[in-house]
C-alpha cells in the first residue's frame, strides 16, 4: 500500500530535480526555511490520544516538538472549509467569512441558492456542485500571502486532497497550488506553468486506479478493533476493511491511505522542482491530507479501517520527513487538523456511550420548513438548511411580516425537540463579542459565534445535542463531524523541527494561534490585534507584544 508514487519522486526520477546534490547539513541557528504545515483532516484528538502510543515514525517525530493535545478548533461550525480558514489565517470563521462548506445565499443570481466555499458563484455555470474554484470568499490574508508581501521571494504552496482545504490554507496569492478533484491533481490559479511533478504524478495516479488494488495486511493492534458493526437501516457493515479496491473505484481510492501517499508525494516533487526551503526567503508549504476524513465517514473512526489508515499516514508522513532530511531542507512542521470527529453511534452504544444515536429525519430543515408553514397558513418552502442543524434560512419570499412569525414558529418547534440543545437567532449572535478566553470556557453561544458572518450565517442555528449523529440516511456517509462538542472541536496542534526537545502540553490553545505562531518562528512581524490567535510562547519566542498578557502557551 505504501505509495509507490512517493517512492519515484524520492528516489529523483524527475528530471528537474536537485537530488543528486549532496545534503547540506542545515543550520538550526535561526529561522527555519521551510514551513510544512500539515492538516490530517478529520484527525480528532481523540484519535491522536488513542493512537499516539502506536506511532513510531513521522508523527512519532512529529509528536516530540512542542505538543499540545488540547488544541481547539474553538468555533461550532466543526467543518472542513472553516477549519482550513483557521490554520493559516489566524482568526476564526467569524472573520476569515468561512462559516460552512456551504451556506445559504438567496439573492443570488442562478437558480441554486447554495453557495460552495471555495467557489466563485458569479461565473457563468457555477454551482454548488459543480463549481469553479476560487479563493474570493476568504476575507483575510493567510500566512504565505503576508510573508510574500514581506518577503517577495517567499513562496506559497499547497497540495492537498480537497480544492477547500488547498485554496483555505493559501489564500489569493499563490506560486502552486494542487489538489484531487476525483480524477486527477489540478489547480485553479493559472498564473504559473504546469510543474513536471504534476504531470508525472497523474500519469501514475491513473496507471494506478486502472489496476486492482490487493487488500492490505493488517496488524495485531489494527486486527483487535475488527469487528464487523451492522449500521441500522442499511445493508452496511462496517469495522473489518482491509481497502481492497477494484480498478476505477475512485472513491475507494480517496478513502484509503493511497490518497494521502500520493499527497505526499506530490509535496515531495514539488520540494525538490521548485526547491523550495532553498531560496534566500522562507517558503510555506501547507499540506492537506484527506483521506483520514473519508475513512472516517466510509467507516467510522473506530474500526480496523481507521487502524490501518492511521498506521499508514504516520509511515508516510515519515517517509516525507526522511525525505525532506535527505535533502539538507531546514525545516519545521505544524501539524493540526481542520475538526475532529465521531465513531458510527451504532458502536459507540457496544462501547460506553449508550446515548449514541441518529438524528431524528423531522429536523431537516425541508420538512420542518413545510411542516410549518402549513401550520401558519403561508406559501413556498418556509426554510432552507444543509441538513438537521446548523445555520437555517428563512425563505425571502415571504412578506417581511410573515417570516418574522415564521422564524419564531422555527425557533420553539427546534427549541422543542429532544434531541436540540439549542438554538441562536442571529440577532443574538451578532449581540455576542468574540470569545477572548481560553476555548474549554466557551459557552454554546460563544462557539456558535465564532462562526457567525452576517450575510452569509443563516436567520438562526441548531445545535445538535451531544452524540447525537447528523446523519439519518446512511447510503452514503455512516459518520460525521460538524457538531460544538468537543469530539468534533478538540484537535492536535503540534510544533516539531529536527533538534527541538519534547514539550508536551496540557494547555488549551486555539488553531488560530498556528499562524502568528509560524510567523514569530521565521520573524514575519504580525500587527497586534490583528488576528484572533496569539503566538505560543512554548514553542518559539513571541514578540514582547504579543507574549504579553495573553500568552496562550502558558494557560
Ligand atoms: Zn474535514
Amino acid at each position: 500500500m505504501r505509495s509507490k508514487l512517493f517512492a519515484a519522486m524520492a528516489a529523483c526520477l524527475l528530471p528537474a530535480m536537485a537530488c543528486a546534490e549532496a545534503p547540506a547539513e542545515p543550520s538550526r541557528a535561526g529561522p527555519p526555511k521551510l514551513l510544512v504545515i500539515i492538516s490530517i483532516d478529520q484527525f480528532s484528538a481523540n484519535l491522536w490520544d488513542e493512537y499516539r502510543p502506536q506511532f513510531t515514525a513521522g508523527l512519532a517525530r512529529i509528536g516530540q516538538g512542542a505538543a499540545f493535545h488540547n488544541g481547539y478548533q474553538s468555533h461550532a461550525a466543526t467543518e472542513t472549509c472553516p477549519g482550513h480558514s483557521t490554520i493559516l489565517t489566524g482568526d476564526h470563521p467569524s472573520r476569515t467569512g468561512i462559516i460552512g462548506n456551504i451556506w445559504i445565499d438567496q439573492s443570488v443570481k442562478r437558480s441554486d441558492v447554495s453557495i460552495y466555499c471555495a467557489e466563485d458563484e458569479n461565473v457563468q455555470g457555477s454551482s454548488s456542485a459543480s463549481y469553479t474554484v476560487s479563493p474570493g470568499h476568504l476575507l483575510v490574508p493567510t500566512l504565505g500571502e503576508l510573508l510574500k508581501l514581506a518577503r517577495p521571494g517567499s513562496r506559497n504552496v499547497a497540495v492537498a486532497g480537497k480544492d477547500r482545504a488547498a485554496v483555505m490554507m493559501t489564500g489569493h496569492d499563490v506560486d502552486q497550488r494542487w489538489y484531487w478533484n476525483g480524477k486527477q491533481f489540478v489547480t485553479d490559479h493559472k498564473g504559473a506553468p504546469v510543474p513536471q511533478t504534476i504531470l508525472k504524478a497523474n500519469d501514475a495516479i491513473g496507471r494506478a486506479l486502472n489496476e486492482y488494488r490487493q487488500p492490505m495486511t493488517s496488524t495485531p493492534y489494527c486486527l483487535s478493533k475488527a469487528r464487523a458493526i451492522k449500521i441500522e437501516n442499511s445493508e452496511k457493515t462496517v469495522g473489518g476493511g482491509l481497502f481492497a479496491r477494484n480498478a476505477q473505484d475512485a472513491a475507494a481510492f480517496r478513502a484509503s491511505p493511497e490518497l494521502d501517499g500520493d499527497t505526499l508525494a506530490i509535496a515531495a516533487g514539488l520540494v525538490d522542482e521548485m526547491k523550495l526551503g532553498r531560496g534566500a526567503d522562507p517558503d510555506v508549504l501547507a499540506i492537506s491530507l484527506s483521506a483520514t476524513d473519508y475513512v472516517g465517514h466510509t467507516y467510522g473512526t473506530e474500526g480496523e479501517e481507521m487502524c490501518l489508515q492511521l498506521l499508514e499516514l504516520d509511515r508516510e508522513v515519515g517517509d516525507f520527513l526522511k525525505f525532506l532530511d535527505s535533502r539538507g531542507v531546514d525545516y519545521a512542521v505544524a501539524l493540526t487538523a481542520d475538526h475532529g470527529g465521531k465513531d458510527v453511534p451504532e458502536r459507540e452504544r457496544l462501547v460506553g456511550v449508550p446515548g449514541a444515536k441518529r438524528v431524528d429525519p423531522a429536523l431537516a430543515a425541508g420538512t420542518m420548513g413545510l411542516k410549518l408553514v402549513k401550520q401558519l397558513g403561508l406559501n413556498g418552502f418556509g426554510l432552507l438548511g444543509e441538513g438537521t442543524s446548523g445555520d437555517m434560512y428563512i425563505d425571502r419570499g415571504l412578506a417581511p411580516r410573515d417570516r418574522e412569525r415564521l422564524l419564531a414558529a422555527a425557533v420553539a418547534a427546534y427549541r422543542a425537540h429532544p434531541q436540540v440543545e439549542a438554538v441562536f437567532t442571529a440577532k443574538q449572535l451578532s449581540a455576542t463579542p468574540v470569545a477572548t478566553t481560553p476555548p474549554t470556557q466557551w459557552n454554546l453561544i460563544q462557539r456558535a459565534r465564532a462562526s457567525y458572518y452576517p450575510g452569509r450565517s443563516g436567520d438562526f442555528v441548531v445545535l445538535l445535542k451531544k452524540d447525537v449523529t447528523p446523519i439519518f440516511d446512511t447510503s452514503y456517509y455512516v459518520a460525521t463531524h460538524g457538531s460544538v462538542w468537543d469530539y468534533d472541536r478538540r484537535v492536535p496542534v503540534l510544533f516539531w523541527r529536527p533538534g527541538m526537545l519534547p514539550a508536551p502540553s496540557e494547555a488549551a490553545v486555539e488553531t488560530t494561534d498556528i499562524m502568528p505562531t509560524l510567523a514569530a518562528w521565521i520573524g514575519l512581524h504580525i500587527a497586534p490585534g490583528s488576528i484572533d490567535g496569539h503566538c505560543l510562547a512554548g514553542v518559539v519566542a513571541c514578540p514582547a507584544r504579543q507574549a504579553g498578557g495573553t500568552e496562550r502557551g502558558k494557560r
